[in-house]
C-alpha cells in the first residue's frame, strides 16, 4: 500500500495543551507511518509526500498531479492499494475529482483527522490504520474512491463534512455510509453500495497539460443580489453552480442573471445549499439550458462541470453527466 500524504490536520502539531490551536501540515509521511506501528501487521507500506498543505489551500493543479501519481502507481503495478492522507476541509472535493478520473479498480482510500497529531485523543492514527486496512482489503476493489473517517466508510461522490470540529465529522446525508471498519476488518452494509457512478472516466492523460475550465459557485439567500454572479460572468467564468435555496431555487436577481448568462453561453448548474434531496429537475421557474445537479452538492457539481466542459459544450450532454448520479 502506498500512502500518499498531502498535509492537513492529521499532519498537524498543536501549540496549545488542549490541542485546539494548531498548525496543520507539519509532519512528513514517514512520521505519520511511524505513529502507527500496528500497520506493519496488516500491510507493507511505502510513503510518498505529494505536498504538505492545509486543504483549504488545495488546488485543481494538485488534483491533477495526484491523479497522475495514482495512475502511474497502478499502471506500473507498484501497489495493491493507495491511501491518501488529506486535510478534512476539502477532502470530499479531491476524493470526488479522483473518482471522476481514476479508471483503476484497485482501492483508493482517503483519510485525515479532526484533531492534530499531538492532541489528547488524536484521531489520525486510528483513521490511518483503518484506511490502510481498507486499501489492502479485496472487498474494497471496484468500489470507486472511498473515504474512511471515524470507523465509517463512505463513497467519494456521497460524502461531505458535516461538523467543524468533532471527530464524527463526515456523513453521506442521503445515502448513509457504505460500511464500517472494526478491528481492521471492513464490513460493507450492502453489496450494491459503492459502485462508481460515472460510466466512463475522464482521461487524466488529457488533463495533464491543460488548466481546467473556470467554474464558480454562487449562493442564494433571502435578498441575494446578482452582483457576485454578474461579476463572475464579466470576468470570464465558464460556468456557475448556484447553491440555491430549497429545491435549487434562487432570488429573482440571480434568476434574471442566470437566464442572461445561459443565453450568452455560460453554463449554469442549479444545485442546493440544502444537505439532503439534491435537485432532480427544474421544478419552479424552469428555463431552458440550465443543468440540474442531481444528488451532487454545489462543491461537487462544480468539479463535475469543470470536467464535463472539457468533453462537451452542449447543455444536454452536460446534463447527461449529472444524470448518472441519483
Ligand atoms: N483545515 C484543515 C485542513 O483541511 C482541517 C483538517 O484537516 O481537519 O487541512
Amino acid at each position: 500500500i502506498v500512502i500518499v500524504a498531502t498535509g492537513g490536520t492529521i499532519a498537524g502539531i498543536a501549540d496549545s495543551p488542549a490541542g485546539n490551536v494548531y498548525t496543520p501540515a507539519q509532519l512528513t509521511v514517514e512520521s505519520l507511518i511511524r505513529q502507527v506501528p500496528q500497520i506493519s501487521g496488516k500491510a507493507s507500506v511505502e510513503g510518498l509526500q505529494l505536498c504538505n498543505i492545509a486543504s483549504q489551500y488545495m488546488m485543481p493543479r494538485i488534483w491533477i498531479h495526484l491523479a497522475g501519481v495514482v495512475d502511474s502507481l497502478f499502471s506500473g503495478d507498484h501497489c495493491d492499494g493507495i491511501v491518501v492522507t488529506h486535510g478534512t476541509d476539502t477532502m470530499e472535493e479531491t476524493a470526488f475529482f479522483l473518482d471522476l478520473v481514476n479508471a483503476h479498480e484497485r482501492p483508493v482510500v482517503f483519510t485525515g483527522s479532526m484533531r492534530p497529531s499531538n492532541s489528547p485523543g488524536a484521531d489520525g492514527p486510528a483513521n490511518l490504520f483503518n484506511a490502510v486496512c481498507l486499501a489492502a482489503d479485496p472487498a474494497a476493489v471496484g468500489k470507486g474512491v472511498l473515504v474512511v473517517m471515524n470507523d465509517y466508510i463512505f463513497s467519494a461522490s456521497e460524502v461531505t463534512k458535516t461538523h467543524t470540529v468533532n471527530p464524527q465529522a463526515f456523513e453521506s446525508p442521503d445515502q448513509g455510509p457504505l460500511g464500517t471498519i472494526r478491528g481492521g476488518n471492513a464490513f460493507f452494509y450492502h453489496p450494491r453500495h459503492g459502485r462508481p457512478f460515472l460510466e466512463k472516466k475522464f482521461s487524466i492523460a488529457e488533463l495533464a497539460n491543460r488548466d481546467l475550465p473556470r467554474v464558480d459557485i454562487v449562493m442564494s439567500y433571502a435578498g441575494a443580489t446578482s452582483l457576485l454572479f454578474d461579476t463572475l460572468v464579466k470576468n470570464g467564468t465558464e460556468g456557475i453552480v448556484i447553491a440555491g435555496v430549497g429545491h435549487g431555487n434562487y432570488s429573482e436577481q440571480i434568476e434574471n442573471s442566470a437566464k442572461n448568462a445561459v443565453r450568452n453561453g455560460v453554463f449554469v448548474v442549479r444545485a442546493t445549499r440544502v444537505l439532503q434531496g439534491g435537485v432532480s429537475s427544474d421544478v419552479e421557474n424552469p428555463f431552458k439550458g440550465q443543468v440540474v445537479s442531481r444528488s451532487l452538492s454545489p462543491q461537487k457539481a462544480r468539479i463535475l462541470l469543470m470536467l464535463a466542459l472539457t468533453a462537451s459544450r452542449e447543455p444536454a450532454d452536460i446534463q447527461r453527466f449529472f444524470d448518472q448520479y441519483p
